[in-house]
């Protein structure tokens, strides 16, 4: 049987091949590679479609957090508070520039932090907050930015795996999440919503002075060539990559209904079954299912994902290792409660394949497969 894709971007790319092709080819033809009118053109595109001033766009989303940190005034030993279940970028950088990362439990059905856990690790240290909008869904953003306001922290959202998403506030105005905190930051990583043909990222923000800061930092901490007046890096978009994304933000939309379709249907179908948890939605978000996670109980996860890769159908772990129980974090992070949600999540979760041009004739193979497992297992233990 056709062996399953996690993430099917050949199939994505045939049916823009045209448009793609031609895109890549006329930055050729122009040999402009580095920034010039692709990236310019790609930047001002998405500034539009996600309703925020300025898009600065960088290297890839690691960076886009980095530099996002680096154009705050912050000093070693300042505290910034992160989610323990995320991917490590989230909280590598704040090490990397020598503050601390307080990292706090999640919740257990939006696999996202809590006001309240966020609240209890606020110290007179602490500058900053990073909600991590996971798997395409938020925290509760709104309660978080009044935290942001009370405590005067500034606010700098983990977009990677969310662009696109929107957020519905109480009095039913929407934004797109990356634009509520002071900062938002977003990977064009391959397969995340909007994905680029290699690396890229970009930090979005409606505040002047910090973009300002913002691009000094992504370019060598200079406005002018050869003034350096701050220590920056040196991280860009590449023009083919801007001239991928230009193409592919056109459908984004498009991307994400098929990805909440996919998910639908999975949730339509497997919500019966005892053993598993489907993802949850929110009224206050507009999921985007940058994954589509389930979590296994009894013990069973890593049964099922064996038994799935025997037919062919692959599916992940994301994430195994919460960021306390990480190495390179032992000396560095601090925590303020238990992180027992994030260790119960690191061996329950499970993602399945989802991605654009998932069809539902694949989709009930997967879910046959799930429901062949469990129908053996129960008779099993009988
Ligand atoms: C992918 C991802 C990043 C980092 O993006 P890269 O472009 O791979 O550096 C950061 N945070 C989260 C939550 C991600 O999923």
């Amino acid at each position: 049987m056709e062996k399953l894709q996690m993430c099917d971007l050949h199939k994505q790319y045939l049916n823009i091949k045209d448009q793609i092709n031609r895109a890549i080819q006329s930055v050729i033809d122009d040999t402009s590679f580095i920034n010039g009118r692709y990236v310019q053109e790609f930047a001002d595109n998405l500034a539009k479609y996600m309703g925020v001033k300025h898009v600065i766009t960088c290297a890839n989303g690691t960076d886009a957090l980095q530099i996002a940190l680096m154009s705050l005034d912050l000093k070693p030993n300042d505290e910034i508070i992160c989610p323990d279940f995320t991917f490590i970028s989230s909280a590598e950088v704040i090490g990397l520039l020598k503050l601390h990362p307080v990292l706090v439990d999640v919740d257990y059905n939006s696999f996202t932090s809590t006001v309240k856990n966020i609240e209890q690790a606020i110290t007179v240290k602490t500058k900053a907050i990073i909600p991590v909008h996971l798997f395409g869904n938020s925290p509760q953003m709104e309660e978080i930015l009044s935290l942001a306001r009370k405590y005067n922290l500034y606010i700098i959202e983990d977009t990677a795996q969310a662009l696109g998403s929107d957020y519905i506030f109480s009095d039913n105005s929407t934004k797109k999440l990356g634009t509520l905190g002071n900062i938002g930051c977003t990977s064009f990583f391959p397969s995340k919503n909007l994905g680029c043909y290699g690396d890229g990222g970009a930090v979005f923000t409606d505040d002047d002075a910090l973009a300002e800061r913002i691009k000094m930092t992504a370019n060598h901490g200079c406005k002018e060539k050869y003034r350096h007046q701050i220590i920056g890096m040196n991280s860009r978009l590449d023009a083919i990559q801007a001239a991928v994304l230009n193409v592919k933000l056109k459908y984004l939309d498009q991307y994400i209904d098929a990805r909440r379709k996919a998910a639908h249907y999975y949730t339509e179908n497997l919500k019966t079954l005892p053993q598993i948890i489907t993802p949850q939605e929110y009224g206050y978000v507009k999921h985007s299912f940058h994954q589509y996670t389930i979590k296994v109980k009894d013990g069973l996860r890593d049964n099922l994902k064996e038994f799935l890769a025997l037919q062919g159908i692959p599916s992940m772990v994301y994430y195994p290792v919460p960021l306390h129980r990480q190495e390179a974090f032992r000396t560095i992070a601090r925590t303020r409660s238990d992180l027992e949600v994030s260790d119960m999540l690191a061996s329950q979760v499970l993602s399945l394949p989802m991605h654009t041009e998932l069809s539902e004739k694949e989709q009930d193979r997967i879910i046959e497969a799930i429901k062949q497992f469990f129908e053996q297992n129960q008779a099993g233990q009988n």
